[in-house]
């Protein structure tokens, strides 16, 4: 069942051959800690395992179930002493836990495009397959930027400091007149100037700008074809002004 899921997620079908970009323990841990909030079947199971058992020792006082009681809620619930047990908790118990990222607000922004907020979590976990990480794995022999022809495709490269980049960063900051271009987009976003709502709309435009230049960057690669950066931020922002209204 887990690997159909992570088929699924990765491939959109039951067959994937592939490594997956993002391993399976990051995937189903919950949001604020870098996941996707999906759950691990193995603990759920158990934790739904253990309700069942909670269940049987609150209505019965069999020889088994006392030794049920004594073996299983001394190993697994021992946290949950003198507390209701439910299922969430037995998950929490079993799961291993994460530090909270700094990102998820940025990925999982209301305002976001949603195809684009999962291609922004994949980017904030550096798990993108630029030529310089193919490269560096052995995979590549070349690591050069698809947009520019000229530097190494790095993710800071393709998204900030390529020139091709930078142009539609350029065009978009002319539209909404603030300044978006950094080297730290993260501590940038992370300044919260403006309404919570302003906040919002800008970190979905910086996201948009990464879905568009890692879209453009494939579309290079794979059609041998670049679209105009001015083209790209005008119909961006396009898109985003029909999901805001
Ligand atoms: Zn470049």
């Amino acid at each position: 069942m887990e690997t159909l899921c992570r088929n699924f997620l990765w491939d959109g079908g039951t067959e994937f051959m592939r490594s997956p970009l993002v391993s399976w323990d990051k995937v189903c841990k919950p949001v604020k800690e870098g996941g996707l909030g999906l759950k691990n079947n193995a603990h759920s199971n158990k934790a739904a395992i253990a309700k069942f058992v909670w269940w049987i020792t609150s209505k019965s006082d069999h020889l088994w179930v006392k030794w049920v009681n004594i073996y299983y809620q001394q190993q697994q619930l021992s946290n949950q002493k003198g507390h209701e047990y439910s299922i969430f908790k037995g998950y929490e118990c079993l799961r291993e836990k994460g530090a909270i990222v700094p990102w998820h607000g940025c990925v999982w922004n209301k305002w976001n495009i949603p195809k684009h907020s999962l291609m922004a979590w994949m980017y904030y976990h550096n798990s993108l397959n630029t030529n310089e990480k193919l490269k560096r794995l052995g995979i590549a022999e070349d690591d050069t930027c698809y947009l520019c022809g000229i530097e190494c495709e790095s993710q800071d490269h393709l998204f900030f400091n390529c020139c091709y980049s930078k142009k539609i960063l350029e065009n978009v900051e002319q539209q909404i007149k603030v300044k978006l271009s950094t080297q730290n987009i993260l501590a940038w976003l992370q300044q919260k100037k403006g309404t919570i709502k302003k906040q919002g709309i800008v970190t979905a435009i910086v996201t948009a700008c990464l879905y568009q230049i890692w879209r453009q960057r494939n579309q290079s690669k794979f059609e041998l074809h670049l679209t105009k950066p001015e083209i790209v931020a005008r119909q961006m922002m396009g898109d985003l002004r029909i999901r805001i209204q």
